[in-house]
């Protein structure tokens, strides 16, 4: 399709298959990472992906990074606002400091990323933004009050964004994925993660390659007229 496709958060789990996926599917792919994990990003980037480091949360090096993803493969026709974080307490105990990381990565994250790229798909005439969010942002989950928000604020943005995007070509959707195998979920204590899966009518975790399929079919032409849409991936783990 020779289509350049950025993901944030793309040298590991959900995000690296993201990458691999859109590269399957024909697409130059840059992905980022934050630096906490230098040895997936090298691993990443032998696989032909070019990788690069930035913080989604600092508006000037997400410009910055992505005027380099730019010069180096061309215009950003899709956009993936994958990168998260998560820093779970419960409310009487969170701190500012864990609201704020989770805002700055999950929700300033996704204005970051997909600011500086939009006014060239309003150009083109052509644009994918795919926004990574979750089903605690659908239902809310205990201990993660700033997680949950963010997510949810996700929803609102693609909304907002499929409305002002659509007569210019550009779709904004999110996929909201249930609970997935990777380093996330696996940080979560085994006795807690067992509990959670007993609660997946699918009877298990998904796979971060289940979440790609999602992405490769928003960012494909045959995507267009789904706009403001969520796609959800979750096992049948439905909530009120
Ligand atoms: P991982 O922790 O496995 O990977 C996170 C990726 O994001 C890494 O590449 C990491 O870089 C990058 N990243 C984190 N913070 C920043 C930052 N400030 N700037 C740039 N990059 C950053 O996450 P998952 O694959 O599990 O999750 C991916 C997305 O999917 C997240 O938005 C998450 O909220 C969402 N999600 C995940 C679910 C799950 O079950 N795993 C369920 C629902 C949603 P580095 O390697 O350098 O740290």
């Amino acid at each position: 399709m020779g289509r350049v496709a950025l993901v944030t958060g793309g040298s590991r789990g959900i995000g690296e298959a993201i990458s691999k996926k859109l590269q399957a599917d024909g697409m130059t792919v840059a992905a980022t990472y934050a630096g906490n994990d230098e040895a997936a990003a090298k691993f990443t980037e032998a696989t032909g992906i070019k990788t690069y480091k930035w913080n989604v949360g600092d508006y000037d090096e997400s410009k910055a990074g992505i005027a380099q993803v730019e010069a180096d493969l061309g215009p950003i026709d899709v956009v993936v606002a994958n990168a998260g974080i998560t820093r779970d307490a419960p409310f009487h105990k969170m701190t500012p400091q864990q609201w704020k990381e989770v805002i700055d990565t999950n929700l300033t994250g996704v204005f970051n990323t997909v600011h500086p790229v939009w006014p060239g798909m309003r150009e083109r005439k052509f644009g994918r933004v795919i926004v990574i969010s979750s089903i605690n942002g659908q239902k809310g989950q205990f201990g993660q009050v700033n997680y949950a928000a963010t997510k949810a604020g996700d929803l609102g943005i693609v909304k907002s964004l499929a409305q002002e995007g659509a007569r210019a070509g550009i779709t904004a959707n999110a996929v909201c994925p249930g609970y997935i195998a990777t380093e996330m979920v696996m940080a979560i204590p085994e006795e807690v993660r067992q509990k959670i899966i007993a609660g997946i009518p699918a009877g298990r975790l998904g796979e971060p390659e289940e979440i790609a399929k999602c992405v490769s079919f928003l960012a494909g032409d045959d995507a267009g007229f789904i706009n403001g849409s969520t796609i959800s991936a979750n096992g049948a783990q439905f909530f009120v």
